[in-house]
């Protein structure tokens, strides 16, 4: 068994947080371990929960249109989330949920070791490389930190209720299709 499948096993069973007790299927991620690049989500939704894959709801269609309008196909990619449980209603997750839960997405990034990690929206960006940054601001463009290569983009999520997020949302898009091609 690789690292990876070691570590989503012990996610499927995972009870560190309170997340575990209204999950159907905990959601550890899905990709090649070899993935030069990585997307991390914020968590599981309805769709995901029940069938334990990331983004196959809406927002996952939205994502797989964005990456393939920008030459990305989303089976190169590997693909999970912050918290990967699904919190009660959508809500937002908590700080402890979080910080239970990071064990095993820095775990995944070390596995995988990508070249490129795309945080999609606020609790990934803000998790990984500073609770204080704006998605708004940093959407779009390349941050270094520790060894790693970040892209910050907005959730796709986001502009499925607000048609005012679309156009940031390509652009960001957009934006990573120009910056992947030195990461490949
Ligand atoms: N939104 C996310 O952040 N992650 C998913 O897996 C699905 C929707
Ligand atoms: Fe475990 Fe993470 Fe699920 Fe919480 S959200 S129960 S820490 S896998």
């Amino acid at each position: 068994m690789t690292l990876l499948d070691e570590i989503a096993a012990q996610v499927r069973t995972c009870t560190r947080c309170r997340l575990c007790e209204g999950r159907r299927h905990a959601v550890p991620g899905v990709g090649p371990p070899d993935a030069r690049i990585m997307f991390i989500g914020e968590g599981p939704g309805r769709d995901e929960d029940e069938r334990g894959e990331p983004f196959v709801g809406k927002a996952g269609e939205a994502l797989t249109i964005l990456l393939r309008n920008n030459g990305i196909a989303r089976d190169e990619v590997f693909i999970t989330n912050v918290v990967k449980c699904r919190p009660p209603e959508n809500r937002d997750p908590r700080p402890d949920e979080i910080e239970a839960c990071r064990e095993y997405l820095d775990g995944q990034i070390a596995a995988i070791a990508p070249a490129l990690i795309c945080t999609l929206g606020r609790w990934a960006l803000q998790t990984l490389l500073d609770p204080a940054a704006s998605v708004m601001k940093l959407n779009g463009t390349v941050v270094e930190r520790e060894g790693l290569t970040y892209v910050p983009l907005i959730h796709p999520a986001a502009g499925l209720h607000n048609d005012n997020m679309r156009e940031p949302i390509k652009q960001g898009f957009a934006a990573l299709g120009r910056i992947i091609a030195d990461y490949r």
